[in-house]
């Protein structure tokens, strides 16, 4: 490595990344989020299965060059001045899922809700739940996404990673800690690879039926992503304040807030859900969110007393 290069020099060499790997110079992170938000990074690598991705990471941590891993950038919310690191992301549009009796392994890179329909046409039940979440295996592993009260890693039987010492190991769950959106993952600096569900068998036409109830009613409660820029809901749900409890939707506490009809610059609260962020207005900035998602979670605290906590992870300076 270039002994005058550091993390943040933008135009210092890269090291060879091995093939099926694609370098881009001068990308920016709103390319790569679903906030279609965020600056600079030092240069995009796009790896589109575990062999490649493996190889990339192996050479840039030899080089002691620091890196980001997003899946689908449906979760993060990347600062106008971008990042100093290279951006390693891991997504494929042609996932090879291997069925093995009623378990399911998964590539990372694959898209959740190409899972989810693969396991319906398959006539396995187990992870309807997961059908229109975006983003990858990956990042749904990594931040145990869920909905309606189920997450995957209440379906996970062993998890397949590329440890921060480079070496791929298949491990049971219990090692990353899972709990409500949250996994060790990234603290352990782990880089999921595969992943191993175990489902039950269902019946095909009732299953069908219920993905398509699904995807509908969440096709009326959020904004369609792919048109509209956001990260789904912002915060997380309120832990129950008793065992006995169950979890409190944050979108109830920021409606009663007020918070439905917030905006910052180009950034809004959506008009049906007062938990969901848009930033399609004009010339809207990762600060307008910022400043938003700041007001809304104050708005809470003085009405309720409570501390809002992001379920988007922030990533880069913010004032
Ligand atoms: C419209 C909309 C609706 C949503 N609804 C839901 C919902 O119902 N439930 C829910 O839980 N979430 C929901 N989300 C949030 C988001 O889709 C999930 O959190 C998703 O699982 C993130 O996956 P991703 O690949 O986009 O991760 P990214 O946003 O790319 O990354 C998130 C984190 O995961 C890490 N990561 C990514 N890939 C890997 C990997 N291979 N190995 C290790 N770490 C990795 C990243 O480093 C980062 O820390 C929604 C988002 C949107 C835009």
């Amino acid at each position: 490595m270039n002994p005058n290069a550091h993390a943040g020099d933008a135009a210092a060499p890269l090291p060879a990344l091995g093939d099926g790997v694609r370098t881009v110079r001068g990308a920016r992170m709103a390319e790569v989020t679903t906030f279609r938000l965020g600056g600079p990074c030092r240069a995009l690598v796009d790896c589109p299965d575990a062999a490649s991705l493996t190889r990339a990471v192996d050479a840039l941590r030899s080089a002691r060059i620091p890196i980001l891993l997003v899946g689908g950038g449906s979760n993060l919310l990347v600062s106008d001045e971008g990042v100093d690191t290279v951006v390693v992301r891991h997504v494929t549009d042609a996932p090879a899922f291997r069925r093995d009796g009623e378990e399911i392994v998964a590539p990372a890179a694959a898209a959740l809700d190409t899972l989810a329909d693969y396991a319906v046409s398959e006539g396995l039940d187990g992870l309807l739940f997961a059908s229109g979440i975006p983003g990858t295996v990956g990042g749904a592993v990594a931040g145990n996404a869920g909905a309606f009260g189920e997450d995957v890693a209440g379906r996970m039987v062993s998890v397949t990673v590329l440890d921060v010492d480079g070496r791929v190991r298949e491990e049971d769950p219990s090692r990353f800690r899972f709990a409500y959106r949250h996994s060790e993952i990234p603290e352990q600096r782990a880089i999921v690879l595969e992943t191993r569900f175990r489902l039950a068998r269902g019946d095909p036409a009732a299953l069908h039926a219920e993905r398509d109830r699904i995807l509908e009613m969440r096709a009326s409660k959020h904004p369609d992503w792919r048109r509209r820029p956001t990260a789904g809901s912002f915060f997380r749900n309120i832990e129950p304040t008793s065992a006995a409890g169950r979890r409190q939707a944050a979108g109830w506490f920021l409606e009663q807030a007020g918070a439905l009809h917030m905006r910052e610059g180009g950034a809004s609260v959506f008009d049906r859900h007062a938990n969901i962020v848009v930033a399609d207005g004009p010339d809207c900035t990762a600060a307008d969110v910022d400043r938003l998602t700041r007001r809304m979670a104050e708005a809470v605290r003085a009405m309720f007393d409570l501390s809002l906590v992001p379920e988007v992870r922030r990533i880069g300076r913010f004032a």
